[in-house]
């Protein structure tokens, strides 16, 4: 098949989230199935510095945005065999210091700058000489791509338009701006109703995709569920149950050959479940990297995240007041929420020789901390996928995990199945439903035969991203019908 991928965030270019993992997998393995795969995304700062091999791309991009023509360029990485890169240049939208924000403030011009993006996702699904028989777009901001299609199919002569598929990330994130804006899009007005873009008088980005992409998946089978209901809904559950039939969960794979424990430059010792001694020297390093203790019996609790509400941080921090009386030792790295940074901080102020506290990003030390750690702390109040409980899982980093979306489908607890089991889950959204499972960790702890048990159940389980790249070759072969 000849597929054209677009996202505002792919690793290894780019990275705020999840997305950027995921976007990069499914291109890189479609690729590998021997799909013709074209990927677009913007072209930020900083990537043609760490990617020197981008060159530019023989095509001037003549955007119309309302009245106003915008000049654009377009630069092209051959990543792999079938798999092109193609990156969206506009430097006054694009090199910038943050993909979306700054000091936490959304960029006052992200409607512009990715009703742009995806107007030059649509040139480039049109026009390019190798012809995609599809366009799969993800988040709100592609999510504007399916409509545009839709319009030029009817309005303008594409006879050939391709069918489209949108994937929701985080129906949380839908990228809602003022009326105003939608003059920008130059759809025609009847786009702007409550069964296409609008929403509450506002234009929606991803409304835009859910109404007019031929399918709509998510990220796990239990979110897409849960996001046709009120509760998860984000307001958008009616038109997600009005497209139910066209809505699939597909749950996402992990890379193991980025996210494996055997072969990985930032670790400095190698392990897997038949030689699990380098974990206890990963353990180590990490201790004396963060100035904890080195101490090998106690058990290590560890959080990679954004500083959201979503991700549970402020049960979080209530549950380590109470817990990190015990022994027992925790790290974070994350960014975001100042509120959520500075009670975090506090919080290693209060227990310094038990709690560190790292305000940043950095993929070299999330490796570090999933290889290091004995569990892994993710208590979010909603999850679509979720990734760092897979790769901890990988990691023998047991997963506590609240019961929803992706983390109910990827872990496994031992009320469900004891022989199985591979983490501790727990249901309800409070500090003292989190404390408890933080103490059957303690316990767990407390038994290294059981441990060991819960260890090679996760390790050895299996995300590959073959089986999520199949699922998705089948959503394409039902789009081409
Ligand atoms: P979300 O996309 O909602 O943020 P996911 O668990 O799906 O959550 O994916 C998060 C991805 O971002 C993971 O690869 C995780 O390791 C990474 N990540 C999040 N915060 C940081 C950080 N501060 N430093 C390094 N990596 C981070």
């Amino acid at each position: 098949m000849k597929i054209l991928l677009a996202s505002s965030e792919v690793h290894p270019y780019s990275k705020s989230g999840g997305l950027a993992d995921m976007v990069g997998a499914l291109a890189k393995f479609l690729a590998r199935a021997g799909h013709q795969v074209g990927l677009v995304t913007p072209l930020y700062r900083g990537i043609l510095e760490r990617f020197p091999e981008i060159k530019p791309f023989d095509w001037n991009l003549d955007i119309l945005l309302g009245n106003t023509h915008m000049k654009g360029g377009v630069f092209v990485h051959e990543a792999a065999p079938n798999l092109t890169i193609y990156f969206i240049d506009h430097q006054p939208f694009y090199n910038r210091a943050g993909l979306y924000n700054e000091n936490n403030t959304d960029y006052p011009d992200n409607a512009e700058r990715f009703i742009f993006f995806s107007k030059a996702v649509v040139h480039l699904a049109r026009y390019l000489p190798w012809q995609p028989e599809l366009v799969h777009v993800h988040d709100w901001q592609a999510g504007l791509v399916p409509a545009l299609i839709k319009d030029h199919a009817s309005r303008d002569g594409w006879n050939t338009a391709p069918p489209s598929c949108l994937t929701i990330h985080n129906l949380a994130y839908q990228g809602v701006f003022s009326a105003a804006k939608f003059t920008l899009t130059n759809l025609p007005p009847d786009f702007f109703q409550p069964d296409g873009v609008e929403f509450y008088r506002q234009l929606n980005c991803l409304k835009a995709g859910i109404s007019y992409a031929d399918l709509i998946t998510t990220v796990s089978p239990r979110y897409a569920r849960e996001i046709t209901t009120e509760l998860f809904g984000c307001g958008l559950d009616g038109t997600l149950r009005r497209r139910q039939d066209s809505l699939i969960g597909v749950l996402n794979g992990v890379d193991y050959d980025e996210w494996n424990t055997a072969s990985n430059p930032h670790l400095k010792q190698p392990f897997t479940i038949g030689s699990i001694t380098g974990k206890a020297a990963d353990k180590a390093e990490l201790q004396k990297e963060l100035g904890l203790p080195i101490a090998p019996n106690v058990p290590l609790f560890g959080t990679i995240t954004r500083l959201a509400h979503q991700k549970g941080v402020d049960i979080e921090l209530g549950a380590l007041e109470e817990m990190l009386a015990a022994n027992m030792q925790f790290v974070l790295l994350g960014t975001g929420g100042h509120e959520f940074e500075q009670g975090f901080r506090k919080l290693a102020r209060r227990y310094p020789d038990k709690c560190v506290v790292k305000i940043g990003f950095d993929q070299g030390l999330s490796h570090r901390i999933e290889a290091g750690c004995d569990f892994y702390l993710m208590p979010s109040q909603f999850e679509p996928c979720g990734l760092n409980q897979m790769y901890s899982l990988r990691y023998g980093a047991i997963p506590i995990v609240r019961v929803t979306g992706g983390l109910d489908d990827s872990v496994t607890d031992a009320s469900e199945n004891e022989e199985k089991a591979d983490g501790i889950k727990f249901t309800e959204f409070t500090v003292r439903a989190l404390a408890k499972a933080i103490r059957k960790a303690l316990f767990l702890y407390d038994d290294q035969e059981l441990l060991r048990h819960y260890r090679e159940n996760a390790m050895t389980k299996d995300f590959s991203w073959e089986r999520t790249a199949k699922s998705y070759e089948d959503i394409y072969q039902r789009l081409l019908k």
